[in-house]
């Protein structure tokens, strides 16, 4: 396994360095940044707060700096949390309790939340409500305790896993997008001047060029090229140097790793391009069916080289050309 190109976040990920502050900041996602603004300024112009948020799409497009952030431009606390964590009702009740009028309860991998933990969600994000049970047995009583007025921030890799009662408590669902190259190339720009480091825009271009989509998996390929840079005794990153780098660490033209290629090997070479069901392919390639669809399949398809049909996962052209491998020629009528 190569992590250098997963989008989850990892440990040693500068995340917290090169995180935009301000939406104005913030690369990209146009219509989702503009939609924003306009919720945030007519909540402070109401003096209320947000209504709740929901942010999908795959790891690392910037959902928890978009919580950050709109907590920031609201001028009230960022309390972040993420699903696995809240373990139980009462856990998620501690937290609840503990907001001050106006902030901003973060929930990272929504989905994740405990069944009994969502029921306990739900009156809270109605009627910002918590419905207690005090005591056992016959003499159990139900108590309800009043909330300060907050904002929930869901973030989930896709809104499909989410039970629907859950989807439809939030007033605004934003879905974030892979980002393009001249974003990204923004993106690696300002992660260089925030990190000290030189790089010229042939030099970004490249590393911008591969890197899957994702802000995170820009700032990761940075790093570890400004590394081979430092070694090689370059200054300045410029596409040569990117290039070089980038190969050595396995990372194609597209920006594909040995996982992706083994997915597209697969499906080419056992199952003749497809259709092949996903739990197949999982088991082949011993990786976990989320694993296969959050992040490896949703920028394969981004790219055109795989299609996700009823029947199964099909290779297009584009995939057997990127093994270098000529496609089969279509069954005539
Ligand atoms: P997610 O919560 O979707 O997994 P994060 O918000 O943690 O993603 O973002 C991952 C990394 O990418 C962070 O370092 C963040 O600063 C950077 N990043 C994300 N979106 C942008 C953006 N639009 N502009 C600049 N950097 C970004």
């Amino acid at each position: 396994d190569n992590p250098i190109l997963t989008p989850r976040r990892q440990t040693e990920d500068p995340d917290a360095a090169l995180r935009p502050k301000t939406l104005a900041e913030f690369v990209g996602q146009e219509a989702a940044r503009e939609n924003l603004a306009v919720f945030i300024e007519s909540a402070r112009q109401r003096a209320e707060p947000m209504d709740h948020v929901l942010f999908y799409g795959p790891p690392g497009l910037g959902k928890t700096t978009l919580a950050a952030i709109i907590a920031r431009e609201m001028g009230v606390n960022f309390r972040a949390t993420s699903g696995p964590v809240i373990a139980k009702a009462g856990d998620l009740a501690a937290l609840l309790t503990n907001l001050e009028s106006g902030d901003v309860l973060f929930i990272d991998e929504i989905h994740r939340l405990n069944p009994v933990v969502e029921e306990v969600l739900y009156p809270a994000m109605e009627d910002r409500a918590l419905d207690l049970i005090i005591g056992e047995g016959p003499s159990a009583r139900s108590v309800r305790i009043d909330l300060p007025p907050f904002t929930l921030i869901g973030a989930t890799t896709r809104a499909g896993l989410l039970a629907t009662p859950l989807r439809d408590r939030f007033g605004i669902p934003v879905r974030l997008q892979f980002y393009s190259v001249a974003e990204l190339e923004r993106v690696v720009t300002r992660g260089a001047g925030l990190l000290g480091i030189g790089v010229d825009s042939g030099g970004a271009g490249e590393i911008a060029r591969r890197s899957r989509g994702t802000p995170r998996v820009a700032g990761r390929l940075l790093r570890r090229v400004r590394d081979f840079a430092q070694v090689a005794g370059a200054a300045v990153i410029s596409r040569e140097v990117a290039d070089s780098a980038l190969t050595r660490l396995e990372v194609d033209s597209l920006g594909l790793d040995l996982q992706d290629r083994r997915y597209l090997s697969m499906i080419a070479d056992i199952y003749k391009g497809g259709p092949v069901g996903v739990e197949t392919l999982a088991a082949g390639l011993s990786e976990p069916r989320d694993t296969i669809e959050d992040v490896i399949e949703p920028y394969l398809i981004q790219l055109g080289l795989v299609a996700r049909t009823a029947r199964g996962r099909c290779l297009n052209d584009r995939g057997w050309r990127h093994l270098g491998l000529t496609p089969p020629a279509a069954d005539l009528p």
